[in-house]
């Protein structure tokens, strides 16, 4: 017996709040009314507000296990830096999925799309532990295998020199079956699980690798995910190898679309932006890796003037370096304050929260189904106790909510209407032991060198004019 009503909790409405019961029956929102009547379990709602669940709508799990230990390098360099400590275990997989799924829960994130890092030769092992975790704390997770068919060194433009790389170790063919075998075993959206194909970008990415994504996306309805121009390498790069930007080409190729999400997106043109616009594609906006990697700004002010729908992401744990979802919403918002002196164009926290929600929601072609506090929709929701000290005192819940720094501030949270977090705490998997594991299978560690950084720096810098 899943039904239950959420009685006397805040919810926002145009720009006030109401006092409300929630009736949710059979995992959907049935009803939003005052003095509703108890449907199956009562809840407690007072002095709480009650939200859509947010979408951490990009990030690599396994890089938590680098978290707070990179190099201060931007991501070219870093990346090198990254696999060369990155010789993962199915075992850390499991781990940092959980931890990426319960740090995303407690700051008010019901899904997860994670780009999610594969360990060569155990590829359909790594998406099917990943998927274990998921499920097993009950997230809604968007698991977007991160795959490329070029060596890391293609991914920085050769500027002067003649340079050549090395193959990558697996075929295109290869790869795409890989992604075709994971749709056949994994991809359940109706329990929550969702295979995405995910090419990492244009710059480690040829055209016959999007090609077959494209194709697996169209045949199996998948959304599409990529980085896109997160460095001005990269915008080097695309118009080394395509003489045009990025996003030309993307759109001549036919990747751009109502179900594409595209990380960072920092170094678009207004030429790119309108191709967004018109392709309906989503950026998904991770400002503490682009300034954690010195990426840039993304000039989100203009794509939402342009219509372009935009969401956010945390990024992976290692350019972050953390998974705080509102962190990263705060930061995400206020940012773009410096770029604009029109504050009329500024994001409001209640445009920053639907940003989080609906705009999760449209990216991921899931608009009927999530995103908002609408009967209809399904029950992906998150329950704020206002009576915590970082949400007091009483002004505007949200407003404190999106600017202030709130902390343990998730009641309960429920996925498709199950509960998955109550009075505070994750209820689904033993949090103390996943600590326990991540304390055991680690050390505290400052020094190492990273043999790659040290081969491509000096190339890196002249290319860059550094
Ligand atoms: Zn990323």
């Amino acid at each position: 017996m899943l039904d239950f009503t959420i009685q006397n909790v805040l919810i926002a409405v145009s720009d006030d709040y109401a006092t409300v019961d929630v009736q949710i029956v059979d995992n959907a929102i049935a009803a939003i009314s005052p003095n509703l009547q108890v449907v199956g379990t009562a809840i407690d709602g007072k002095n709480k507000l009650l939200l859509p669940g947010f979408f951490n709508a990009h990030t690599h799990s396994s890089e938590m296990w680098q978290r707070g230990m990179m190099s201060v390098l931007p991501l070219e360099l870093w990346l090198a830096e990254l696999f060369d400590f990155a010789p993962l275990d199915p075992e850390q997989i499991y781990l940092s999925a959980l931890g990426t799924a319960v740090e995303t829960l407690l700051s008010g994130g019901t899904s997860v799309v994670d780009h999610l890092v594969l360990i060569p030769g155990l590829e359909l092992e790594t998406i099917a532990i990943a998927t274990r975790a998921y499920r097993e704390v009950g997230i809604r997770a968007f698991i977007a295998p991160l795959i490329q068919d070029e060596s890391l060194s293609a991914g920085i433009p050769s500027g002067e020199s003649a340079q050549t790389h090395e193959p990558y170790f697996r075929s295109t063919a290869a790869t795409l079956e890989i992604i075709e075998e994971a749709v056949r075993q994994f991809h359940r959206p109706d329990e929550g699980v969702n295979i995405l194909v995910a090419p990492t970008g244009i710059q480690l990415c040829t055209d016959a690798l999007f090609a077959g994504c494209i194709e697996l996306s169209d045949r199996y309805n998948l959304c599409r995910h990529s980085h896109l121009l997160e460095t001005r390498a990269q915008e080097k790069l695309a118009q080394q190898k395509y003489g045009c930007t990025a996003v030309e080409h993307l759109k001549r190729i036919g990747y751009l679309s109502d179900r594409t999400t595209l990380a960072h997106c920092v170094w678009l043109n207004d030429a790119d932006i309108a191709i967004l616009t018109k392709t309906q594609s989503t950026v998904v906006h991770n400002p503490l890796s682009n300034l954690r990697l010195g990426s840039g700004i993304a000039p989100i002010l203009k794509y939402r003037q342009a219509g372009v729908n935009v969401t956010f992401g945390c990024d992976g744990a290692s350019s972050n370096d953390s998974q705080d979802l509102l962190e990263a919403i705060k930061i995400g918002s206020i940012l773009h304050n410096v770029t604009d002196s029109d504050y009329q164009h500024w994001i409001t926290p209640r445009q920053a929260v639907e940003m989080a929600s609906l705009g999760g929601a449209k990216g991921l072609n899931l608009v009927d189904k999530l995103g908002s506090l609408t009967v209809g929709k399904q029950a992906d929701l998150v329950l704020y106790d206002l009576t915590n000290l970082s949400l007091l005192p009483r002004t505007d819940p949200i407003g404190l909510l999106v600017l202030g720094r709130p902390s343990n501030v998730v009641n309960s949270a429920w996925v498709n209407g199950k509960q998955i977090v109550a009075d505070g705490k994750v209820t689904t998997i033993n949090v103390d032991g996943l600590r326990q594991e991540l304390f055991n299978r680690s050390q505290w560690e400052t020094k190492r060198k990273s043999e790659t950084v040290a081969q491509i720096e000096a190339h890196y810098r002249t290319v860059m004019g550094l």
